[in-house]
């Protein structure tokens, strides 16, 4: 071997030696948008809680790892599609995450309700935070074996909740510290009523072996926040207040230094931001259409890793895509794979902001 290429392999050791440690590591931040797919979560009208929801995280999303080079992101959705919600919490866990956070808008009977909250995961005995965490569990329904992913546990039934009273939240205090910036950070931009930090029983947290918390963003019920959430404006500037409050905790609870990228790194990004071509396209491998959903014991799980495929509901089928790509060529690539595996039908089909692109 010659001295230059002995030398070249040391750098490279080095480097994975280095990077190993402490000094490469990144913050894993999990942003899960609520709903998503069939499940549209609260409506009113043709305004929907999953839109909302996706248009929110991607910009919270955006705005961290644009800023800092040491934060890694990772969406349980980047579109318009159906996410079991035990499989939002095993995303997290499965990528080690340091932090979950999850993002929906409240929905009540009385047009009078109002307001923003943030929940941590425990039990409670006050019926109408119980309520909330029933509205938003409910959509386990759509699941396969979900009273075997939830302990028994039946999303509607008051009585079955009861099983949480032995839950020990091990994350409660850091889960409480960030709802409480959270909150603070959201009330100095949006007239939203305080309706406090509260704990109940939420599938999608009480399985995250990490803190986290679930925000209720005003009530798509009431006038008031709904026009005040629905305005782009706004979701800009809460997007802003949220990145800044999940930095805040991460820097001064977590104790981890976020570094943030160069100005000229940022300065590209922000251009790129303000182009219109921001809005990117996200590409996946269709290759099955099906009146049903599959159960983990279908072929496609065989042929697939599971954390890999996902389905969308579209003209009353459940289409089935493989990966998640930002780059055509990348997809291309995979494409062959994929019809490799007896899937000769397979094509690319493109998203842009959630939504299907034809
Ligand atoms: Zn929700």
């Amino acid at each position: 071997m010659s001295n230059k290429l002995k030398m070249k392999k040391l750098t490279f050791i080095i480097f994975i030696f280095i990077c190993s440690n402490t000094f490469c590591q990144k913050y894993i931040l999990v942003l899960d948008a609520g709903h998503g797919g069939k499940d549209p979560g609260a409506v009113y009208g043709n305004i929907q809680e999953k839109d909302i929801t996706l248009s929110l995280v991607l910009e919270v999303g955006n705005i961290l790892s644009n800023t800092y080079e040491n934060i890694k992101v990772i969406y349980t959705r980047q579109s318009d599609i159906f996410i079991p919600l035990i499989e939002r919490t095993r995303i997290a866990n499965k990528s080690h995450a340091n932090l979950f956070v999850s993002f929906h808008v409240n929905a009540s009977k009385s047009i009078e309700a109002n307001g923003y909250e943030v929940f941590v995961m425990g039990n409670t005995k006050v019926k109408a935070w119980l309520e909330t965490a029933i509205a938003e569990n409910s959509v386990a329904i759509y699941e396969e074996n979900y009273l075997e992913s939830y302990d028994g546990i039946d999303p509607n039934s008051i009585e079955g909740y009861i099983a949480f009273s032995l839950y020990q939240n091990q994350f409660l205090n850091k889960s409480i510290s960030l709802a409480d910036k959270v909150t603070n950070s959201t009330l100095q931009i949006a007239p939203f009523t305080n309706r406090g930090i509260k704990q109940a029983p939420f599938f999608v947290l009480y399985k995250a072996t990490m803190p986290s918390i679930l925000i209720e963003m005003g009530f798509i019920s009431n006038q008031h926040d709904r026009e005040w959430i629905t305005n782009k404006d706004n979701q800009k500037k809460l997007a802003q207040n949220l990145a800044n409050a999940i930095a805040d905790y991460i820097v001064n609870v977590d104790n981890f230094p976020l570094k943030e990228k160069s100005i000229l790194a940022t300065q590209n990004q922000l251009s790129k931001a303000n182009d219109e071509t921001n809005e990117e396209l996200i590409y996946y491998i269709q290759f099955l259409s099906s009146n049903e959903i599959f159960t983990n014991t279908h072929k496609i799980y065989k042929d697939f890793p599971s954390d890999s495929i996902s389905y969308y509901f579209f003209n009353n089928t459940y289409k089935y895509i493989y990966g998640e790509f930002t780059d055509y060529n990348q997809a291309r690539q995979k494409l062959n794979y994929v019809k490799d595996k007896g899937y000769n039908d397979a094509f690319i089909v493109k998203f842009r902001n959630g939504k299907r692109v034809l």
